[in-house]
């Protein structure tokens, strides 16, 4: 007979990797389930809950009755009221450290390819009808006359600070919550106010979790300090940026020389959206100079199941007793 009950909210339709972590005593109930005000009344005998896009409030952490864990497979957790669950008496994690080197090198991907312009040449290339290497795309600087901006100088972000070093650009970032002298380990520039990094950069890169104190740090306020011509990457959180008419009016301003996203305000975008079309657009003068990937830089054959399986063990050693990783506290 099992001894406990795991219920998976959504997403993961085959639990195998799951079921060889937790073994064979532990029985697992997928829901598919990404709405929780449907899901069903046996959920109040959960053990444990592992959590992929559903949001979880009150409405559902009420009705465990005996629940030990709530676990999110990804590292965001701003669908999770981590705080009601805290009240409830249940600990709350995340997965944090599964996916830190697909993150950072797609963030660095959409830096090379957006400052060496390669979707630009790469259309131009296509378009050929004469002059072959005629096509140059100024202004167009070397990467060492680049200066990086890192906001959130944590896992991803120090792990693109130490890739991008290689490529000899000025780095700073701006992080008020790592240790004093952190900086002096990357052997990078340190900003005391978001300000000074974006006085600083030609390129700035976002990796900050999303909370009350990041949501929309990219607004109408924080697209004109920005220098002229400068990159702007977001694989971190959608909603750190208010809106893609920021982004657009950016470009259109020239403030922005191009954008990468792998999130958005609003996933998936809306087509209506003018980032969106000119994203879409061969004719659009910034067609080349947005990059759009759906939400998926976390993911490589590997990062999926480690984070699955991190996921997992973290949910049976709190079911054997032990302390949990990863455990939000704030
Ligand atoms: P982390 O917690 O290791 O690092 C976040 C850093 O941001 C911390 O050092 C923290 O001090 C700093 N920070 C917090 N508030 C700040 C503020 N107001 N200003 C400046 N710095 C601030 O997180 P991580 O693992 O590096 O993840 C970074 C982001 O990437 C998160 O938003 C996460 O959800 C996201 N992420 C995205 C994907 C994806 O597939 N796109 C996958 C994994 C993580």
């Amino acid at each position: 007979m099992a001894t406990a009950t795991v219920f998976i909210t959504d997403y993961i339709i085959s639990p195998d990797i799951e079921r060889s972590v937790l073994g064979g005593n532990i029985s697992i109930e997928c829901l598919n389930n990404e709405d929780e005000s449907s899901f069903p009344d046996s959920i109040s005998e959960a053990d444990a809950l592992l959590v992929w896009h559903a949001s979880i409030t009150e409405k559902t952490i009420s009705r465990l009755k005996k629940c030990k864990a709530i676990v999110r497979y990804g590292v965001g957790y701003d669908s999770v009221d981590y705080r009601c669950a805290q009240r409830y008496g249940i600990p709350f994690c995340n997965t944090p450290d599964y996916g830190i080197n697909e993150v950072a090198d797609t963030a660095c991907g959409m830096i090379l390819a957006l400052t060496r312009k390669i979707f630009a040449y790469n259309h131009a290339a296509k378009l050929f009808s004469h002059g072959w290497q005629e096509h140059t795309q100024p202004p167009m600087k070397r990467l060492t006359e680049h200066k990086l901006g890192i906001i959130g100088a944590g896992r991803i972000g120090s792990a693109v600070i130490l890739r991008m070093k290689s490529f000899g650009m000025d780095i700073g970032f701006y992080d008020p919550y790592v240790a004093s002298g952190y900086e002096k380990t990357l052997g990078v520039q340190r900003f005391e106010s978001q300000e000074e990094l974006l006085e600083f950069s030609s390129i700035v890169s976002l990796h900050v979790p999303l909370n009350e104190e990041t949501r929309w740090i990219v607004d109408e306020r924080f697209v004109p300090n920005l220098n002229y011509n400068t990159t702007l990457i977001n694989t971190a959180r959608g909603k750190i940026v208010k809106n893609l008419d920021v982004l657009y009016d950016g470009l259109l301003s020239g403030k922005l020389a191009a954008v990468g996203l792998d999130v958005l305000p609003d996933e998936p975008p809306l087509a209506s959206e003018s980032l969106i079309q000119a994203w879409k657009d061969p004719d659009s003068p910034f067609y080349s100079r947005i990059i759009i990937n759906p939400h998926t830089s976390y993911y490589s054959d590997q990062a999926w199941s480690e984070m699955r399986e991190k996921a997992a063990e973290n949910v049976k050693r709190i079911l054997e007793g032990k302390e949990p990783k990863n455990l939000v506290t704030s």
